[in-house]
This record gives C-alpha cells, sequence and structure tokens, in this order.
C-alpha cells in the first residue's frame, strides 16, 4: 500500500502482519537506519542540549504525541522493551531510567526532539525530510504503509489497556 494523504489508523488494517512484512525485509530495515544515520551526521543542533536525563521520552510532560511509520515499529521492535506496564501511564515501555534500551532503533520523531529544544524543532527541514523520505522508502520496497501515534499503537500490539 502506497503512502496517501489519508493513511490508515492503527486499527484499520492489520499493523502485526504489516510489520512482520516490514521486518522481513532486511534492505528495507537498513535503508531506514541509513535515514536516521544520514540525520544525525548532517544536523547539527546548536541548542538542542540533552541532559541525558531522559524527560524527553515522558510525553506527558510536553504533551508531546509520537508518531512513526510501519518501517519505524519494525525497526523499533528489534529491541526489547523496558517495562510494558508503563504503557499504562501513557509512557514508552523502551525506557529505564535515563536510558532508551531502543537506541539504535529508535523512532525519527525521537531523534529531533530534545527536553531543552529551543530552535530546532521549528526548523523546516528537521522532521519533515527524513520523514518523507521513510514515506518514500515504504513505497519503494512495496512495504505497507501507515503513519500512526507510538503508544496508543503499542498498546494496541501487546494488547494493553484497550
Ligand atoms: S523509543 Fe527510546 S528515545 Fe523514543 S521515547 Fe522510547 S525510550 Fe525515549
Amino acid at each position: 500500500m502506497p503512502p496517501t494523504n489519508n493513511p490508515p489508523t492503527a486499527d484499520q488494517f492489520d499493523l502485526v502482519s504489516a510489520i512482520e512484512q516490514c521486518a522481513r525485509s532486511g534492505e528495507f530495515m537498513q535503508s531506514i537506519l541509513d535515514v536516521y544515520e544520514a540525520l544525525e551526521q548532517t544536523r547539527t543542533p546548536k541548542d538542542a542540549i540533552c541532559l541525558g536525563g531522559g524527560a524527553c521520552c515522558r510525553f506527558d510532560l510536553f504533551d508531546h504525541r509520537l508518531y512513526a511509520t510501519v518501517g519505524e515499529l519494525a525497526l523499533l521492535q528489534r529491541a526489547q522493551p523496558a517495562d510494558i506496564s508503563r504503557l499504562a501511564m501513557n509512557r514508552c515501555p523502551y525506557q529505564q531510567g535515563p536510558k532508551c534500551l531502543a537506541r539504535e532503533n529508535r523512532p525519527l520523531g525521537c531523534r529531533i526532539f530534545f527536553c531543552r529544544e529551543k530552535t530546532d524543532i521549528s526548523e523546516p527541514d528537521a522532521y519533515e525530510t527524513p520523514h518523507n523520505r521513510i514515506s518514500e522508502l515504504h513505497q519503494h520496497h512495496n512495504m505497507p504503509y501507515a503513519y500512526v501515534e507510538l503508544i496508543s499503537t503499542l498498546k494496541l500490539l501487546h494488547k494493553f489497556c484497550r
């Protein structure tokens, strides 16, 4: 399914099958990792200061909602969650204290959001360009596409708190 202006929500198509299909393609998974790598090599955010405390992963503190594509979810699922029960508090299950246990595979949104972000979150291309590239990669590799809110989707995937 190619990207559309109105991608299905998490409960409108079989996310489990879609994620499994994405995960089976090592080439597709690597192509998303390459987008992440390119972002991290080219961006030098002046004011994006990471204090290493993990506060930016607690979305409820910032009224922040993190979205991810199916391919990104497939990558994220490579990591072992620290504590699934955190989903009940709308917290990311991959966070363990200040650490992300999915650091190598964390979604794009995690890579551009900082708890002390001052300027770069408003940089037009900071998210849009790599996100659009990841969306195109779904089409290029003929992978199912959806763009879904992370926490509610993880709840759905883990059949938790529904
Ligand atoms: S995936 Fe990692 S970086 Fe992203 S919210 Fe969860 S713990 Fe934080």
